[in-house]
């Protein structure tokens, strides 16, 4: 049983990456962006909420992320772990996190970040903008946006975890398989 905060800027891999890892492990994909891009397409009141902040890569209010995060951890009966990608995002939900964790006697095992620079992040955002569809995927100024969110409000989970022993950085960069390489090393020291 792991459970895994997969960490990193937008554009990092952690999408790419926790497929691999979900297929490895069988553990459940718990991704915050996903969950919305759902909510957002099926039209729930909540994907209403979040739409503007995506759209802006703003991050969505802490309380909405964490009931909807709770929610889909009491809903997955019989899970052999999780992988947490986009989530926590903030210091506040990391908080919630371990304590939504503790009502099951579950803990996180550890991070994951991936370290990627800027300037390769913007590339592969754009690439993956001419087919995913997103709006934030397609435009400097939103780009620009969350790559600051990510380091003013974001980067501080990452103490979080190393205050606790927690933390462990991989390179990014490469192919994907040595990278998916370096991550299972990780996980098969927890
Ligand atoms: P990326 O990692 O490429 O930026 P995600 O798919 O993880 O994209 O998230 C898309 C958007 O969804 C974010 O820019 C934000 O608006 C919202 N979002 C996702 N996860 C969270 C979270 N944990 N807290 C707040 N907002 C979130």
């Amino acid at each position: 049983m792991y459970n895994i905060v997969l960490f990193g800027p937008p554009g990092a891999g952690k999408g790419t990456q926790s497929e691999k890892l979900i297929e490895k492990y069988g553990l459940t994909h718990l991704s915050t962006g996903d969950l919305f891009r759902k909510h957002l397409g099926e039209g729930t009141e909540l994907g209403q909420l979040a739409k503007k902040y995506m759209n802006e890569g703003r991050l969505v209010p802490d309380e909405v992320v964490i009931g909807m995060v709770e929610d889909k951890i009491n809903d997955t009966k019989d899970a052999r772990g999780f992988i947490f990608d986009g989530f926590p995002r903030t210091t506040a939900q990391a908080k919630a996190l371990d304590e939504m964790l503790s009502h099951h006697n579950l803990e996180i095992n550890g991070m994951i970040a991936l370290d990627v620079p800027e300037d390769v992040l913007r590339v592969r955002i754009k690439e993956r903008g001419k087919t995913s569809n997103r709006a934030d995927d397609q435009d400097d100024e939103k780009i620009n946006t969350r790559i600051k969110v990510y380091l003013d409000e974001t980067l501080p989970v990452a103490d979080y975890y190393a205050s606790q022993g927690k933390f462990k950085k991989i390179n990014g960069v490469g192919e994907i398989e040595q990278i998916f390489l370096d991550i299972t090393s990780v996980i098969d020291s927890y």
